[in-house]
């Protein structure tokens, strides 16, 4: 009992000072109702034909959009195809255009995932990826830098995650667009939250995207989102004094290329949070139940939050003015997936089953299951610097976590690797 207090309140001064030091900060779209000019009627164009799409300066409907992923498969038979990932509550189809040559070679080609739009009314990068799909498939063949790219690597673009908020007044139009899936829930609070207590009802949109990305070994992925220009890099559920990402430095090092590269292009993009562009998610705002935090623990997967434009809902017009600074840092940010950090994609799947922690989160002590007995297994922190060395006694063997303090650590043996949540 008494730990704990010094916990809660080691907690509350962490908390105290981030918020403090921070107070500069823009707020989080994320975490705030939208902004009065949210509601002000813009200029969003529909294109209600693929043909109309030719100038990127128009939002598709919903069967344009439907007939432009069928087009390019028809056009590129050899080169993609689409994976249905699920339907959303009002029956929309929720798809990424998976793009991996036919080759008769056995190269292992590692795993990329963008996913867009899981809140609906930021609708820029629906347009950023339906073009970065396209501009793909076009350069294979003609575009050194893009040919190399796809023939070593497998990449899945899932351009709406949440086509019910997307089209929430009709498949025609994007105007009145919204955040929440049709049961109201905003889906990126709705993910498993490794480090809550309390689990919400997952969403039909969020288990389909679950199965998916379990059926896939994903190692580096995106999710993009709108009303702000940041690059937003985990952890989102803690600020960075209380629990840094083991991969911090990298993290940084890749948005500051990204922002970089963009700003070559347009120097006037990522400044509304603060000068650098980039940002530990928690630093900026804390949340619980996002993607991004559930795709790095759970699936080892490095996953990074794009804030892409100011406006949640940018002016159809100034599509094109967009994809000419963020086309290259995009394509450069799958490139990034042949340049991890040591150790991350070396986690074999099925180890990541085969051993597991209960209960998690835990308090005062865990019973590892799935340990091989007699194998001498390492405690570690989530740096993976090891703290203690035990013995495994056999199935159930307990171990008292009570001394240490509140973070995520690892458990790792030669049979698997686990984590698990101190509280
Ligand atoms: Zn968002």
């Amino acid at each position: 009992m008494k730990q704990s207090l010094i916990i809660a309140a080691i907690f509350s001064l962490f908390l105290g000072a981030s918020i403090s030091s921070e107070a500069q900060l823009k707020p989080r779209p994320d975490a705030f109702p939208p902004e009065a000019d949210e509601f002000a009627p813009k200029a969003l164009q529909m294109a209600s034909s693929v043909e109309q799409m030719a100038g990127w300066d128009c939002y598709p409907t919903y069967e344009t959009y439907l007939a432009m992923m069928q087009q390019w498969v028809y056009s590129f038979p050899n080169l993609c195809h689409i994976d249905t990932i699920g339907t959303s509550i009002r029956g929309r189809l929720i798809l990424s255009m998976y793009i991996e040559p036919t080759t008769d070679d056995d190269l292992y080609r590692p795993e990329f995932f963008y996913s867009s739009t899981i809140h609906g009314d930021e609708i820029t990068g629906f347009v950023m990826m339906l073009r970065l799909i396209d501009t793909l498939l076009h350069g294979y063949g003609s575009n050194p830098q893009y040919t190399n790219l796809i023939n070593r690597t497998r990449i899945s673009i899932n351009p709406l995650a949440n086509p019910d908020g997307t089209y929430y007044r009709g498949n025609n139009t994007v105007q009145g667009s919204r955040r929440y899936n049709a049961n109201n829930v905003d889906l990126n609070r709705n993910y498993p939250d490794p480090f809550a207590t309390t689990k919400a009802a997952l969403q039909q949109e969020n288990e389909m995207m679950i199965s998916y990305v379990s059926a896939h070994n994903f190692l580096l992925s995106a999710n993009l989102h709108g009303g702000s220009e940041v690059m937003n890099y985990p952890w989102d559920s803690f600020t960075s004094r209380q629990q840094p990402h083991p991969n911090a430095d990298w993290w940084e090092e890749v948005c500051r290329r990204f922002v970089d590269t963009s700003r070559a292009y347009n120097s006037s993009h990522f400044r509304d949070v603060n000068s650098q562009g980039y940002i530990a998610g928690g630093d900026w705002y804390v949340i619980s139940g996002g993607r991004q935090d559930y795709m790095n623990y759970v699936h080892n997967c490095l996953e990074l939050t794009m804030e892409i434009s100011t406006q949640k809902s940018l002016s159809s017009d100034r599509l094109p003015e967009y994809w000419q600074f963020l086309q290259h840092p995009l394509v450069n940010y799958i490139a990034e997936i042949h340049s991890l950090p040591y150790g991350v994609g070396i986690v074999p799947t099925e180890a990541k089953s085969a051993v597991s922690v209960y209960p998690n989160p835990a308090v005062g002590s865990i019973i590892l299951r799935g340990f091989p007995s007699g194998e001498i297994a390492a405690l570690c922190d989530i740096a993976g610097r090891e703290l203690n060395r035990f013995t495994i006694g056999g199935e159930s063997t307990t171990i008292d976590i009570s001394v240490l303090p509140a973070g995520i650590y690892i458990i790792r043996c030669a049979g698997g690797i686990t984590k698990f949540v101190k509280q």
